[in-house]
C-alpha cells in the first residue's frame, strides 16, 4: 500500500525536508520536497531529488561478516565486544577507538559517544566531521564560549549583503543557494560577494568575486576590521558593553591597504569596494564553509570573520551574523552529543572538570574519560604506530576521505582488529575490515538530525530494513551490553535515547549552556514520531525553539561577553617549491556526495561529471604541456592520482582543483586523499585539505578507449579505469601503458562471457593507427561497444549511451554504430547539464540558437532545464 512519509535528506547540512511516497510492494520511492519544512519549503537539489534511485538492494551489506564470511549477529557482536575487551585488558582503554560520521543519526552518535567516553573510559571517539567543520566549532567556542550558530536561514531574505567565503554553495548547499538567489531576485539591492580562489558556480549571482590568494582570508578580514575602525563604522557601544579584547584584535589587524591587496592577490579597487560595502550595510551575513575550515589556520580565519561582526554589532539580529554552513546532514547533531574527541556530551567538554563530573553523575559511571582522545588524523596515526589495537568505524570511508589516505590504508591493514558498520558492502574501508556490521540505510533509519541552522528534524523509516540490517544505535548498544554495561545501555528504541540526550542537555544547565532541549526530556513516543522541525534550544524559556542567539548581547563565556581574538595571519604550512610547484585544492561536485557510495548508484547523478578531473589554468596547461580532455598524473610528496584535464580560466594560475569523490570502487587511481598533506590546524585539528603542493604532467598511455556495457564487467588489467553507472548501461573509461597482443581477443574476453541469447558481433580495426572498435548486439539490443584509439580522438559517448535505453536498434543505428556518431537526422543531446530533467548541453545550445532564447528562464520554459533544483542555472547561463 502506498503511504506518504515526511523525512529528511541524508546529504548536506541544509537539512531539507522530504515527502516520500512509499511503494512497499515494488520497493520504490517517489520523492518530492516537503513544502512545510522550513529548511527548503519544498525545494530539493539534484541529489535530494534522486534519492528514490538510491534505495536498491544491489550493493547493500545485508548480513554480518567475520573475516569475509557471512555469520550471525550474535557471533559478529561477540567478536567486536571480545576484541575490544581483550585490547583494553592488555593495553588499556586508550588502545581502542571509534571513528564515527556525520551520517549517523543523533541517537546513534549519542550511544557511541557514551560507550567510549563514559564507560570504556577513553576519549578516543572522533568523527569525520573533524574534516569538515571543527574549525568552526573551535572558532565559536573562542568567541562565544559555546559552539553556537547565531542565526538562521530566514536571515537570507532579511540581509542587505551576503558574503560567501570559501563556499561554493551553488553546488555544496544548493537549496540554500537557491534561496539566496531568490532573495536577490526579489531584492536586487541585496549585495552578494563571493570570496574564493576559484570562480565557482556560486559567482553566478555575485556582484563581486574576490579571487583571493589561497590562505589569505584571515588577512583580508583583519584588514576589514582595521578599515571599519578607520571609518568609524564600528558599533562602539556594542563593543564596550558586550565584548572583550577589541583593542588587542585591532592592534594586530593593521596593514597597509596596498600591501594587503598584494598579499591577498586582489585588485586594490575590488578590495576597497568590498570594505566599503561591508561598512555601508547594517545587515551583513558571512556564510562560510570548507574553504575557511579546511586550513591549518582555520580557527583563526573563523575568528577573523567573527571579529568583524562583533565590531559592528551585526550578530544576533535579523539578517546578519557569521554563519557556518555545515557539510553533513548531522554534523550539528554530532556536535550536540560530543562526537569530536575533545567534547564530552551536550556541549560539555574535557576542558572543564565540572563538566566531566556532571556527565559522570548523569550517566552514573565511575569510569568516565578524563581527557580528550585522538582527533581524526592523530587517531589513524596512532593505529599506524600500533598504539590503537582495535578500531570501530561507523558509516564513513576514511581510506578515501582522510589526508595521507595511503597511510590510513596501511594503518588499517596493520591494525589488529577493525570493525566497520556500514550499509554498503564494498567500499575502500570495508575491504579492510575483520568484521562487517550491516547498518540500516537512509530509507530504513529512524531518529533525528540537526541542520546548519540548529533545526532538529526527524528522519523516518520508509521501508523495512534490508536483509539483517540493524540501526546503528542497536548495534552499539548490543556491543556495550556484551562489554558489561548492560544497565547503561538498556534502550529499546531511539526515542528512549533521544529523551536521555534531551535530559542531559538540561541537567544542571540553568542557562549556562547554549544547547538545551530539555523540553523534550519527557516526550512520548507519539510526540517523537510526530516531531516537527524545531530549532534548539527547546526548553522552558523557548518552548517553541529559538531562531537566533545573542539578541541580548549575552554570551556563554565566563564574563558573559563575546571575545575578540587577536589573529596573526599565517600562510599555509607547506608551500609550493621547485619539485612541487602547484597548489592542489579539493572540493565537492554538484551531483555527487562524499565517497559516492550512494549517489553513484543513481544513473542521473553520474551524467554531470562522469569521470574524475583536474582543473588547470590555461597558462599552467601550456607550461606543463597539458591538453584538454587527455589524462594527467598529479603527484604530491605522499601519493599520486590520474584525472582528465579540464582547462579553465576559473582556476587560478599555480593552482589545481580535483573533486574529492572518487574511490577505488569507481576509479583505479582517482583517490585525491592519497595526495593531501596531513597538516592540521593546531586548535581545531582540522586538516588543511585545500592546500597541498603538487606537480602535474601529461599521462601518456599506449592506448585509450572506452567500453559501454549493459552488464557490469570486470575488465582485465587496464592501468587506468573509471566506472560509471548510466541508464541501463555501465561506462568504463580506460587507458593502458601496454598494448594487448590481439585487440579482438581482448575485446571478446572482456565483453562476451556474460550475455545469453543470439549475439552478433560487429568489428572494425585500423591496426596501423591503433584503432579498434567492436559492438555486440544480443536479440536486437545493443549489449556492449568498445572503442580503442592509440592516437586519434575517441567519439563522444552520449549518443552511444542513449542506444542502451532502446528495446531494439534501428537499421540506421546499427550501421552508424562503429562510427560512434548518430545517423543523419538524429541529434546528439550532448553532456547532461540538467540532471533533474536529463537535458544535455547540445539540446540547450540548439534551442538557444534556433529559438532565440535569451535568459535561463527562457530555457526553463522551453526545455524545463534549470526549473527544479536550479543547480544547473550557472551552466545554462554560461551556454547563453
Ligand atoms: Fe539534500 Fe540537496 Fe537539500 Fe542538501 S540541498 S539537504 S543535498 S536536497
Amino acid at each position: 500500500m502506498n503511504k506518504t512519509i515526511q523525512t529528511t535528506c541524508p546529504y548536506c547540512g541544509v537539512g531539507c525536508g522530504i515527502s516520500a511516497k512509499v511503494d512497499d510492494v515494488h520497493h520504490r520511492l517517489n520523492i518530492s520536497g516537503d513544502t512545510s519544512h522550513p529548511a527548503n519549503f519544498g525545494r530539493l537539489c539534484s541529489k535530494g531529488s534522486a534519492l528514490g534511485e538510491t534505495v536498491e538492494l544491489k550493493g547493500r551489506l545485508l548480513q554480518p561478516q567475520v573475516y569475509g564470511r557471512e555469520t550471525s549477529w550474535t557471533q559478529a557482536l561477540d567478536l567486536v565486544a571480545d576484541s575490544f575487551i581483550r585490547a583494553i585488558e592488555k593495553y588499556g582503554a586508550d588502545a581502542v577507538a571509534i571513528y564515527g560520521s556525520g551520517q549517523l543519526l543523533t541517537e546513534d552518535y549519542y550511544v557511541a559517544n557514551k560507550l567510549m567516553k563514559g564507560f570504556i573510559g577513553s576519549g578516543n571517539m572522533d568523527t569525520n566531521s573533524r574534516l569538515c567543520m571543527s574549525s568552526s566549532v573551535a572558532g565559536h567556542k573562542r568567541a562565544f564560549g559555546s559552539d553556537t550558530v547565531p542565526g538562521c536561514y530566514d536571515d537570507f531574505e532579511q540581509a542587505e549583503m551576503i558574503i560567501l567565503i570559501g563556499s561554493n554553495a551553488a553546488w555544496c548547499h544548493p537549496v540554500s543557494f537557491q534561496r539566496i538567489r531568490a532573495a536577490k531576485e526579489a531584492n536586487p539591492a541585496l549585495k552578494i560577494v563571493v570570496i574564493d580562489p576559484r570562480r565557482t558556480a556560486s559567482c553566478d549571482i555575485a556582484d563581486l568575486h574576490l579571487a583571493l590568494a589561497s590562505g589569505s582570508d584571515a588577512a583580508l578580514f583583519n584588514g576589514l576590521l582595521h578599515f571599519l575602525s578607520e571609518q568609524n563604522a564600528l558599533d562602539s557601544a556594542y563593543i564596550k558593553t558586550h565584548t572583550e579584547g577589541f583593542a588587542e584584535a585591532l592592534d594586530v589587524a593593521g596593514i597597509d591597504r596596498e600591501q594587503l591587496a598584494d598579499f591577498c592577490g586582489l585588485d586594490k579597487d575590488d578590495l576597497q569596494r568590498f570594505y566599503d560595502w561591508f561598512a555601508g550595510h547594517k545587515k551583513v551575513m558571512s556564510l562560510y564553509s570548507q574553504g575557511i575550515n579546511q586550513s591549518a589556520s582555520g580557527t583563526d580565519k573563523v575568528n577573523a570573520i567573527i571579529n568583524c561582526h562583533l565590531a559592528t554589532g551585526s550578530i544576533g539580529k535579523p539578517g546578519c551574523g557569521p554563519f557556518s554552513l555545515t557539510g553533513q546532514p548531522n554534523a550539528m547533531g554530532g556536535r550536540e552529543v560530543g562526537g569530536l574527541s575533545h567534547q564530552l556530551a551536550a556541549h560539555m567538554d574535557f576542558s572543564n572538570a565540572d563538566d566531566i563530573d556532571r556527565v559522570a553523575r548523569f550517566w552514573n559511571t565511575a569510569n568516565i574519560a578524563q581527557k580528550p582522545g585522538y582527533s581524526a588524523v592523530d587517531l589513524f596515526d596512532a593505529i599506524y604506530d600500533g598504539n590503537i589495537k582495535a578500531v570501530w568505524i561507523m558509516g564513513t570511508n576514511p581510506v578515501v576521505s582522510l589526508p595521507n589516505a595511503n597511510k590510513v590504508k596501511l594503518a588499517l591493514q596493520r591494525c589488529e582488529f577493525v570493525a566497520v558498520s556500514d550499509c554498503i558492502k564494498d567500499t575502500d574501508t570495508t575491504a579492510l575490515a575483520h568484521v562487517l556490521l550491516p547498518a540500516q540505510g537512509w530509507s530504513e533509519k529512524d531518529g533525528t538530525v540537526t541542520n546548519s541552522e540548529r533545526r532538529i528534524s526527524r528522519q523516518r523509516a520508509l521501508f523495512k530494513p534490508a536483509g539483517s540490517a540493524k540501526p546503528d544505535w542497536w548495534i552499539i548498544t548490543q556491543v556495550a551490553r556484551r562489554m558489561g554495561f548492560e544497565q547503561a545501555f538498556h534502550y529499546q528504541s531511539p526515542v528512549e535515547i533521544f529523551r536521555e540526550h534531551a535530559a542531559l542537555s538540561g541537567f544542571e544547565n540553568n542557562g549556562l549552556r547554549d544547547f538545551d532541549i530539555s523540553a523534550f526530556a519527557d516526550m512520548t513516543r507519539h510526540d517523537y514520531d510526530g516531531l516537527q522541525p524545531t530549532q534548539w534550544p527547546v526548553n522552558q524559556a523557548y518552548p517553541q525553539g529559538r531562531a537566533r542567539f545573542f539578541e541580548d548581547g549575552q554570551f556563554f563565556t565566563e564574563s558573559g561577553k563575546a571575545q575578540f581574538i587577536a589573529v596573526t595571519p599565517r600562510r599555509p604550512v607547506n608551500l609550493p617549491d621547485q619539485t612541487y610547484p602547484l597548489i592542489l585544492n579539493t572540493g565537492r561536485l554538484r551531483d555527487q556526495w562524499h565517497t559516492m557510495t550512494r549517489t553513484a548508484i543513481a544513473a542521473q547523478l553520474n551524467q554531470h561529471k562522469p569521470e574524475s578531473f583536474v582543473e588547470v589554468h590555461p597558462v599552467d596547461a601550456e607550461r606543463y604541456g597539458l591538453v584538454a580532455n587527455t589524462l594527467a598524473s598529479i603527484e604530491s610528496l605522499l601519493g599520486a592520482m590520474i584525472a582528465r584535464i579540464q582547462i579553465t580560466g576559473s582556476q587560478q594560475q599555480g593552482s589545481l582543483f580535483v573533486p574529492m569523490h572518487w574511490t577505488e570502487q569507481y576509479a583505479s587511481r582517482g583517490r585525491m586523499g592519497a595526495l593531501v598533506n596531513a597538516v592540521v590546524d593546531p586548535l581545531s585539528k582540522q586538516p588543511e585539505s585545500k592546500h597541498t603542493p603538487v606537480r602535474i604532467k601529461a599521462y601518456q598511455p599506449a592506448w585509450q578507449g572506452f567500453i559501454l556495457s549493459r552488464r557490469e564487467l570486470s575488465i582485465s588489467d587496464p592501468d587506468y579505469w573509471v566506472k560509471m553507472k548510466g541508464e541501463q548501461v555501465y561506462r568504463y573509461e580506460l587507458a593502458g601503458m601496454t598494448l594487448p597482443e590481439n585487440w579482438q581477443a581482448w575485446a571478446q574476453q572482456n565483453l562476451c562471457d556474460s550475455a545469453g541469447g543470439t549475439a552478433q558481433w560487429q568489428e572494425y580495426q585500423d591496426a596501423a593507427r591503433g584503432n579498434y572498435r567492436a559492438a555486440r548486439i544480443v536479440n536486437h539490443q545493443l549489449e556492449s561497444v568498445v572503442f580503442i584509439a592509440a592516437e586519434s580522438a575517441l567519439p563522444e559517448r552520449n549518443w552511444l549511451l542513449s542506444l542502451f535505453t532502446k528495446i531494439e536498434l534501428e537499421k540506421a543505428e546499427r550501421m552508424a554504430l562503429l562510427t560512434g556518431k548518430p545517423p543523419l537526422g538524429v541529434v546528439d543531446v550532448g553532456t547532461i547539464v540538467c540532471a533533474c530533467f536529463n537535458v544535455g548541453e547540445l539540446t540547450i545550445q540548439n534551442a538557444i540558437r534556433e529559438q532565440g532564447l535569451k535568459t535561463h528562464q527562457d530555457v526553463g520554459v522551453c526545455l524545463k532545464a534549470g526549473t527544479n533544483c536550479g543547480s544547473c542555472v550557472p551552466e545554462i547561463k554560461a551556454l547563453l
